[in-house]
């Protein structure tokens, strides 16, 4: 599993943002809900990606 992209932070990350103004990153659930806060920013759970078959 991914860890979060934030600067200092090392908890898994589960949730994947687009950001607008940004590339798209990985963070922690705790920091998905701060960034899903802005405008424009789309917060979408890792875990629905990963029910693709091999
Ligand atoms: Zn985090």
């Amino acid at each position: 599993m991914p860890t979060c992209t934030e600067e200092g932070c090392d908890r898994q990350a589960t949730v994947e943002l687009h950001i607008p103004w940004a590339a798209n990153r990985v963070v922690c659930l705790a920091h998905a809900r701060s960034w899903s806060q802005k405008d424009g920013v789309v917060a979408d759970p890792l875990d629905e990606a990963d029910e693709e078959l091999p």
